[in-house]
């Protein structure tokens, strides 16, 4: 038996990097213990993209509302860039236009507006005239580049914060106080586990419980043969089609009708499109969403093909090449975005059981420790 501590959290992703800040923020002693030499799950793959507007109505939206601020602070202290603010939804279709009037009308359209095309144009040059009639802009949403986001934020909780880190140490068993890993056992008054789509490793069974499966997505890096100022990231149609925030919405299923019909391959293989750029002018396009079964490490070009196509349809970016291409998996379960179980009373397991957790981990994070520790801060 080593190290004594009040916090061991196991993870190195967003999720267990959020704990561990709400944690040492509240006083405690924090060690992060991470199986790989540095994060490599959905945390460093996704779009770094902070969305609030679209985000599910209910808690789903308060969290990442709650996540952005800590974001911005988090930041500004961790030397971390924001690259891009705010959202623009291009509508191309009457029933897109639809879901913005109706989006707007609900308490999560307050702050945003609905463009013009002349506006919309104005606002995000990038957008080519025939992909927008209309558009949604939301002032909300921050991006951050997650690749490098994620290793400023570890070295910031490390030499700022005082937070332990553990890399190439797997985590094998939790017995609270014990932690079993590959390098050493850890005494830990709590231990928080973060395992983003582990569903096997640690409390398979309690996992399983929450028909956790996972779902893959493919990325893309575009480089633009000329320079492309992308002020806002971009999202178009299918997304209003997807994010449930607009596709809850009852307006919501005339479009989805329309794009079953104009758009079958891109609805069957849940293709929509963000695009956001990148500090070096590259942009970051994406992505797809296959499910359970489908999660095989392949990266069929035509589903590729599909994503390039709606990014065509609706930038102005006639002339590019493809830099790089990868593939994502995150955890979902049909039981809800996220979930916190309580094998004992002091562990605790964490997960985001959809695509929001970059938008919403550090929110959770509080709330853990809250539910945890009580409400006032040590
Ligand atoms: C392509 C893609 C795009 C996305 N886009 C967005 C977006 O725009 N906005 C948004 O909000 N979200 C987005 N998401 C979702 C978001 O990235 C995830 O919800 C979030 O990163 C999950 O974080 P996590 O910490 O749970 O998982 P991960 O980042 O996967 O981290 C889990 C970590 O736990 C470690 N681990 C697991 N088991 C053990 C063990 N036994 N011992 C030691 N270590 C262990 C793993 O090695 C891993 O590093 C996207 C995801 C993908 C894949």
């Amino acid at each position: 038996m080593t190290a004594g501590y009040d916090v061991a959290v196991v993870g190195a992703g967003i999720v267990g990097l959020a704990h561990a800040l709400a944690a040492r923020r509240r006083g405690k002693s924090v060690i992060v213990l991470e199986r790989d030499a540095q994060p490599l799950g959905a945390s460093i793959r996704n779009f770094g993209f902070v969305t609030v507007t679209g985000q599910q109505a209910g808690a789903c939206w308060h969290h990442a509302r709650r996540a952005r601020d800590i974001w911005a602070e988090v930041a500004e202290a961790a030397g971390i860039e924001v690259l891009q603010r705010g959202l623009v939804v291009a509508a191309r279709r009457p029933e897109a236009e639809a879901v913005v009037d109706a989006f707007l009308a609900t308490d999560m359209g307050a702050e945003c507006r609905r463009l013009t095309r002349a506006e919309a144009l104005e606002m995000n040059p990038a957008l080519t005239p025939s992909g927008v009639t209309a558009a949604l802009f939301s002032p909300h949403e921050l991006r951050v580049e997650s690749r490098t986001a994620l290793p400023a934020l570890i070295a910031w909780l490390r030499d700022g914060l005082g937070v332990d880190f553990r890399f190439s140490c797997a985590v094998n068993r939790v017995a609270a106080p014990q932690v079993e890993t590959t390098l050493e056992v850890i005494h830990a008054e709590t231990v928080i586990v973060c395992p983003g789509d582990d569903g096997t490793t640690l409390f398979a069974g309690r996992i399983a419980a929450r028909e956790v499966s996972r779902c893959k997505l493919h990325m893309l890096r575009l480089r633009p043969g000329a320079s492309l100022p992308l002020t806002t990231p971009v999202m178009s149609d299918l997304g209003l089609a997807r994010y449930h925030g607009y596709a809850d919405l009852p307006e919501a299923a005339a479009l989805k009708a329309r794009l079953d019909r104009e758009q079958p391959a891109q609805r069957a293989n849940g293709v929509h499109l963000i695009c956001v750029q990148s500090a070096d002018g590259s942009l970051v396009v994406g992505d797809s969403h296959h499910y359970g079964d489908e999660v095989t490490p392949f990266q069929p070009a035509h589903v590729d093909r599909l994503i390039l196509d709606e990014f065509d349809a609706v930038l102005a970016c006639p002339d590019y090449r493809i830099e790089e291409r990868w593939l994502g998996t995150y955890a979902v379960s049909p039981q809800g975005w996220t979930f916190t179980d309580a094998p004992d009373d002091a562990t605790r397991i964490v997960m985001v059981t959809a695509g929001c957790g970059a938008s919403t981990a550090f929110s959770i994070g509080e709330q853990t420790l809250a539910e945890l520790y009580g409400t006032k801060a040590a």
